[in-house]
């Protein structure tokens, strides 16, 4: 599912992974990994959907 993404920033424990699976999409911030590329296109959509499933605290989700 492309489409807009985001993250709860309050949640996120800042472990990275999502920065190591889709780098097109997520990149690292000051403290905690931002979103990078909030319009996310075909082909990110893969690796965006695989940091939403992965994601320990589940913090990043579809709009
Ligand atoms: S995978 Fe989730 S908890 Fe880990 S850095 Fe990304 S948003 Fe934060």
């Amino acid at each position: 599912m492309a489409g807009r993404i985001a993250k709860n920033m309050d949640e996120c424990i800042a472990c990275g992974l999502c920065v190591e699976l889709c780098p097109a999409v997520f990149a690292q911030g000051e403290d905690k990994p931002i979103i990078a590329k909030q319009d996310v296109g075909p082909a990110e959509e893969a690796c965006a959907q695989e940091a939403i499933d992965s994601c320990p605290v589940s913090c990043i989700y579809w709009l």
